[in-house]
């Protein structure tokens, strides 16, 4: 995305006043909208014309992008990307770009949801939980989105789809989570939300409810009292936000992590590992440790998802692994997620972690530390009569044991100063 005087002459983009954190908090009739705060987005930018009468910002084949992807920018983010002059981290998250039209590997559907879609809008990946997508409406629309094949459509839905889902829910036994995601369940008004909360609350195998939502970043104004009430009504209820870079905690986004907080609403945080906006140990470090500030816990680091439109924000594996090993140790275990990978497919998350095991065998099993030193840990002798404990797997990682180790550093001593424990074999 370019900054451009598109036109000849082009008007200087209106200041944007940001919002304060408490505006909107008194919003009347949300109870009659299907969607909360629907004078909020009338308010967001949506089409090239506001983007450049607002902003002064366009790009190349925009209108084309637009057609195929919706943009959605709410007044708390126009007034961050216009601080960042549309170049910064946060506006490389929501401005469109010719790139989203220009990708050769991503899929329309990389987690095949459609396939794991057991009525409308509820998808069953896991024995005991499913996933119901109660809107394909966003506050923003971020580029990089999964689900880019549904947000800013209508939702692809019969009529009495809500029901027929809860009620599928209700004969499933085995379900004991319920994620309610989108788009963005926040975006439902009070009333509504509520509904759904009450219908779950009344299934009794279902012991807890996750919401998935990027509201408190992109519209904190949304989380008025009346909302942290009824989502502390339904505890235990845990809310997945949706955090990418420091940048986004702003004050307004602070008052509203803190009223949820303050509620004992459970906090976590779920962040896309996302190139030229958060690739790097120094920026997910200090996110976290906010986070962290802020009574959030960091939960997940996703590596990008295979979605058609989104190549250019792809890491590759290596580097994720290479910031997750780089956290350690340098940081409290609070302050880092899992770094997970949602397998193409539908094959469900895997997590991925830096190789911390350099060498098993039947005897001990030696460790790479957050130092690169390496400390053995002997097996048990109750595995004595165990075969599967009794398998050397020598040769395992010596290469790493080569290669990656500096020289000096080869210290085979735990912290307690023993050595090798040669006497505990098999
Ligand atoms: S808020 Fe969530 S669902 Fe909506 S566009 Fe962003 S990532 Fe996608």
């Amino acid at each position: 995305m370019r900054v451009v005087p598109r036109f000849p002459g082009a008007r200087k983009p209106k200041a944007v006043k940001r919002l304060p954190a408490a505006a909107g908090r008194t919003l009347t009739g949300a109870e009659h909208n299907p969607l909360a705060h629907g004078m909020n987005l009338k308010n967001t930018i949506q089409t090239s014309g506001q983007l450049h009468q607002r902003l002064g910002l366009s790009c190349e084949r925009l209108d084309e992008v637009l057609e195929a992807y919706p943009m959605r920018i709410p007044p708390h983010v126009e007034a961050r990307i216009q601080a960042e002059g549309g170049k910064g981290p946060v506006s490389r998250q929501y401005l469109p770009t010719p790139m989203e039209l220009d990708d050769a590997v991503g899929l329309t559907d990389p987690l095949a949801e459609r396939e794991l879609e057991i009525v409308p809008n509820l998808i069953k990946k896991y024995p005991d939980r499913v996933l119901l997508l109660l809107t394909n409406q966003c506050a923003a629309y971020c580029r990089f989105c999964t689900r880019k094949r549904r947000v800013g459509q209508p939702m692809p839905a019969p009529a009495g789809w809500l029901e027929t889902a809860l009620d599928a829910i209700a004969s499933m036994p085995q379900v004991r989570d319920v994620l309610l995601s989108g788009g963005d369940p926040l975006l439902l008004s009070d009333r509504k939300l509520a509904a759904v909360l009450d219908r779950l609350s009344e299934i009794r195998q279902v012991e807890i409810v996750r919401i998935g939502t990027r509201i408190p970043m992109v519209m904190p104004e949304r989380i008025t009292d009346a909302l942290v009430g009824l989502l502390k009504r339904f505890q235990p209820l845990y809310l997945m936000v949706h955090v990418n870079h420091p940048d986004e905690l702003d004050p307004g986004v602070r008052e509203a992590c803190s009223m949820l907080a303050d509620a004992g609403v459970p906090l976590l945080a779920q962040t896309v590992l996302l190139r030229n906006v958060n690739d790097s140990t120094e920026v997910l470090q200090e996110l976290f440790r906010e986070l962290l500030r802020l009574r959030i816990r960091p939960y997940q680091l996703m590596q990008g998802d295979l979605t058609a439109g989104t190549d250019h924000f792809r890491t590759d594996l290596a580097s994720g692994l290479e910031i997750m090993a780089e956290l350690q140790g340098h940081t409290s275990g609070l302050a880092i997620p899992a770094f997970v990978l949602d397998l193409p497919g539908g094959g469900g998350k895997v997590q991925l972690s830096p190789t911390v095991i350099v060498e098993e065998t039947s005897a001990q099993t030696t460790f790479r530390n957050y130092l690169g030193q390496l400390f053995s840990y002997p097996n048990s002798r109750r595995n004595v009569s165990s075969s599967r404990a009794c398998h050397s797997r020598p040769g395992l990682v010596t290469d790493v044991l080569k290669s990656e180790f500096s020289p000096g550093i080869q210290v085979l001593a735990t912290s307690s100063g023993t050595l090798n424990h040669p006497s505990r074999r098999c």
